[in-house]
């Protein structure tokens, strides 16, 4: 059934969302709303006992929709909360980030396991596949391979898949894979919050404090150096992004590609990754601590300069209609001549908001640390153009959970996320990993 074909980190992965989801209607007032979840889903787990975390989790989107969007909670309006403070979307953004962190954590522990098992000769542990997620290369092969031959691969379906669900989550909510679920970067955060824990250096205090003392013209010149190298920086992304699409589309023509798509090498992709990491060469050992470093004297470098998956949510980003938007009629620089840049202060990627009525750059993760930030009510948002439908904490939390935990359910219901490979076969390919060929 359902459950029992689930990996254990998968199951606690979907019952981490399904709490997640329940404290957020919980922690907006929506009583109603969690009640009505939690109710459904002790019916759903009576009903069909396997499939519980299924049940659970559908019943919850169907309640987060009902509360957010159809006309119940006006019906309801004594049991709504206030409007949503900074704090809310701190804590939303701070457990989505938690919740994926620990889904991926478990996930990874798992895999381990497995590989050990697989090393051992005998397995009983089950293999994860939302580890094929960290395999954009094959996704982007597997993609060619859809679209241009109509191959769907069952080797690794959820590269696939993972690579579409963030790219779409881009599409919706710019650039928000970035910012409120990748693992990565939730890792880049606290990595660089330790280092300042432990040494308080500011590059960027000690820089300013230094050009005061210039005069005018080379604080001018040192300011546009700045700007062009972070310019170079930044595109380094997209190079790397470049290649690997160009590898995809190019580097095979079709007739080869299914040959590879249908070969050992391509069906151990997830053990050659893994073998790479406990087996580093020296380039990956430098390349890691080199990395690291960065990580830790730059924020947000990881993502801002050389995260290939970063720069295609990006491009996809343009495309999304929500952006975080100033409303000058409120904003306190244009409505009471204050000198406020609050927003501009609290933006992890140096974005100057107070500047913009919309904010386009690329690297805007849609954090919404500006908009918790802002002092004037109603003086940003993201929201839609003519600042229509602004988003709220909950709603992205909803678009989350769904697109992340629900359609991968859904996909594996329909035998569209689970790796068709036997425990067998892979035994085989752990132990002549050196020696497959290429087709
Ligand atoms: S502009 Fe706002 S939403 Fe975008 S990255 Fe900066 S703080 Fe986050
Ligand atoms: S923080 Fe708010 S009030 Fe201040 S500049 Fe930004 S949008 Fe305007």
């Amino acid at each position: 059934m359902w459950l029992t074909t689930l990996s254990a980190a998968e199951s606690l992965a979907l019952l981490m969302a399904l709490l997640v989801g329940l404290w957020a209607l919980f922690s907006g007032q929506r009583r109603y709303g969690a009640a009505a979840t939690l109710g459904l889903g002790l019916i759903a787990i009576g009903l069909t006992l396997s499939p519980w975390l299924w049940g659970t989790l559908l019943l919850l989107c169907i309640a987060l929709i009902a509360v957010d969007y159809l006309p119940i909670p006006a019906l309801l309006s004594k049991l709504q909360g206030p409007a949503h403070k900074a704090r809310h979307w701190r804590q939303y953004r701070h457990y989505s980030q938690l919740v994926l962190a620990l889904a991926f954590g478990l996930a990874a522990l798992q895999y381990v396991l497995f590989v050990w098992q697989l090393q051992q000769g005998e397995v009983t542990v089950a293999r994860p596949d939302v580890v094929d997620g960290f395999l954009p290369l094959a996704a982007l092969l597997q993609l060619k391979g859809w679209a241009a031959l109509g191959i769907w691969d069952s080797n690794h379906p959820a590269a696939l898949v993972m690579l579409l669900l963030a790219f779409g989550l881009s599409l919706v909510v710019k650039r928000s894979f970035c910012g409120w679920a990748c693992p990565l970067g939730w890792f880049g955060e606290q990595w660089y919050q330790l280092r300042r824990k432990l040494w308080r250096f500011e590059w960027q205090q000690r820089w300013q404090r230094q050009q005061s003392r210039w005069p005018k013209w080379l604080q001018q010149g040192a300011r546009v150096g700045v700007i062009g190298l972070d310019w170079t920086l930044r595109l380094i992304k997209y190079y790397l992004l470049f290649r690997a699409v160009n590898m995809a589309l190019n580097g095979l023509p079709d007739n080869m590609l299914a040959r590879y798509l249908a070969g050992y090498y391509h069906k151990a992709a997830d053990l050659k990754m893994f073998a790479l990491f406990i087996q580093p060469s020296d380039k990956t050992l430098i390349g890691l601590a080199v990395v690291l470093l960065l990580m830790a004297l730059l924020r947000g470098s990881l993502c801002r300069y050389l995260c290939p998956f970063g720069a295609l949510m990006a491009v996809a980003g343009t495309a999304s209609p929500y952006k975080v938007r100033r409303d000058c009629s409120h904003c306190l620089r244009d409505s009471k001549q204050l000198d406020c840049q609050k927003c501009s202060q609290a933006c992890p990627s140096r974005i100057r908001v107070h500047q913009q009525r919309t904010v386009w750059s690329d690297e805007c993760n849609s954090c919404q640390r500006c908009v918790a930030a802002c002092p004037a009510k109603g003086g940003l948002a993201v929201s839609l153009p003519q600042r229509y439908a602004p988003l709220t904490p909950r709603a992205m939390l909803l678009i989350l959970i769904g697109l992340l935990f629900v359609v991968p359910l859904v996909l594996h219901s329909l035998g569209l996320w689970q790796s068709e490979l036997s425990d067998e076969l892979r035994i085989k390919l752990w132990r002549h990993l050196q020696q497959l060929p290429m087709f």
